[in-house]
């Protein structure tokens, strides 16, 4: 039932053009109102963002993105816009192990959920049959992880110490995939977060564990085509456009949004900036919020040599201060460029640029043959300071609702409460979310957030706990 006023067409504003809002702008763009997207840079895409190449010209991402087949509304907001041709559905992922042997992971498509995983985890050639063994406890233990009394304060590295999982296996497994899925290292994130990687990430479903990756630049993908297609669906879209106040009538709902001298009314806002920018905008909303969460930053390493010297799709490197890396999309006009991510990377952020890149060279050099003969023609070290929310223990106690206490101000955001960490899914989710209760707030059938994927009867009994 609506809370609000019945207006005919309702003008609905989202503020940020991240993943965030530009879901908010696509839900609600299938209701009956208006609805415009004020992005304050030159492009939308957010974090999601990319960056003209110096050397070969054209667009490289600020930073691999990659999605995982459990997120069901990236998977959904993507089909909608006409962008599934420019996504890669990897389902072997590729691990390298200390000693540089080479496994080849890929979870079975005919055993049913969680069985379909043996595969993955007897193929990782690293790990002894008892380590292997251990490995599989834990990921059953971690599914039926509740923190006590409602209340979570372990972090992940000590609870998976707790339960006794082998020191190796948490260095060469747990500690990678955490840190990779959630951004930020393992000693820091919560048990919960953790299980939900496990869970929603590897055992809940045979799709789950796929790798998702774009085979275009994300600005092209989500700064171009997402918002083409909105544009297309009626979405009124003005990036350069930065929000300097959400205006309050007297009764204190939202009555206009201002950018420097111009005010545009509207009848609701939904706020898709991160928490500081939020902050900023609406104190009495989002008070001591930057003092409760924290950022975690990420460092993507770019490389360009003479020639390809990744020969798989991407690899976890485990063991090493690379983390992952991806090769450069062939026929993209990314010849001989790849990547190399490395998540909770503020233990480098101090450090020589050079010293790093040094390292993650010769890293590549001791586990892909053709990069011992390659020349490094660049390199390029883009760090994001608070890349994602950091998913410590207890967090989401502190991440705000979309609903607030100003009856048509919705908040969205990666960092909001989603139950999702701070990811694409996340953000779309969260977009979702905070469109659903504005539209519930005007009266307008906004479509619901998408579920997640269904989980077989063997499933919810391990997971139940
Ligand atoms: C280096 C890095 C690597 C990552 N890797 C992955 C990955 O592999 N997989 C994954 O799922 N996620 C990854 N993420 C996380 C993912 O990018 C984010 O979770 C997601 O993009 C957040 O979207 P958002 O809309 O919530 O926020 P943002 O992307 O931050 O969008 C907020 C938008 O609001 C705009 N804005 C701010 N203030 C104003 C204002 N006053 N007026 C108007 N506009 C304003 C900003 O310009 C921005 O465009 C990564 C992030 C980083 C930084």
């Amino acid at each position: 039932m609506s809370g609000g006023p019945q207006i005919e067409s309702p003008h609905v504003i989202v503020v940020g053009g991240g993943l965030a809002g530009l879901a908010a702008a696509a839900a609600l763009a299938e209701s009956r109102c208006r609805v415009t997207l004020l992005e304050a840079r030159r492009r939308c895409g957010g974090r999601a963002a990319s960056y003209e190449d110096p050397v070969g010209g054209g667009l490289v991402d600020a930073c691999q993105h990659v999605a995982m087949g459990c997120c069901t509304n990236f998977l959904d907001l993507c089909r909608r816009a006409g962008l599934d041709d420019a996504l890669r559905r990897d389902r072997t992922l590729w691990f390298i192990g200390p000693e540089g042997d080479r496994s080849r992971c890929t979870p079975s498509r005919v055993l049913p959920a969680p069985l379909h995983l043996a595969p993955l985890l007897f193929g990782m050639r690293h790990f002894s049959v008892g380590e292997k063994l251990a490995l599989g406890r834990g990921m059953l233990r971690l599914a039926r992880y509740r923190p006590a009394e409602g209340a979570e304060t372990a972090t992940a590295l000590e609870w998976l110490r707790l339960i006794g999982q082998p020191e190796r296996v948490i260095r060469l497994f747990w500690q990678p995939v955490i840190e990779s899925a959630l951004g930020e290292s393992i000693d820091l994130v919560g048990v919960g977060a953790a299980r939900k990687v496990a869970v929603d990430g590897f055992l809940a479903h045979r799709d789950a564990a796929d790798l998702i990756v774009p085979t275009e630049p994300l600005g092209r993908l989500f700064g171009d085509r997402l918002v083409g297609w909105l544009e297309g669906a009626g979405v009124v879209v003005e990036s350069g456009m930065t929000v300097t106040e959400i205006e309050r009538a007297t009764d204190g709902r939202v009555a206009a949004v201002r950018c420097g001298t111009e005010s545009i009314p509207c009848d609701a806002v939904v706020l898709a900036v991160p928490w500081k920018a939020a902050g900023r905008l609406v104190p009495d909303v989002v008070p001591d919020v930057a003092e409760q969460l924290a950022g975690s930053p990420i460092t993507a390493v770019h490389l360009w040599f003479d020639c390809d010297v990744i020969d798989v799709p991407h690899a976890v490197l485990v063991g090493r201060v690379s983390q992952w890396v991806f090769r450069g999309e062939p026929g993209s006009g990314t010849h001989g460029h790849c990547q190399v991510v490395i998540s909770a990377s503020r233990g480098l952020m101090q450090g020589d640029r050079q010293k790093l890149v040094d390292q993650v060279v010769a890293e590549l050099r001791e586990v892909f043959p053709a990069a011992r003969n390659a020349t490094l023609r660049d390199a390029k070290v883009v760090t994001d300071p608070t890349a994602v929310l950091s998913v410590r223990p207890g967090v989401d106690a502190q991440r705000p609702a979309a609903t607030t206490h100003v009856p048509n101000l919705f908040l969205a955001g990666d960092w909001t409460a989603t139950g999702w960490p701070s990811t694409m899914e996340g953000a779309i989710r969260s977009g979702r979310i905070a469109a659903v209760a504005a539209g519930r707030y005007l009266g307008l059938t906004v479509p619901a957030v998408v579920p997640e994927l269904p989980k077989n009867p063997l499933v919810r009994l391990i997971t139940a706990g």
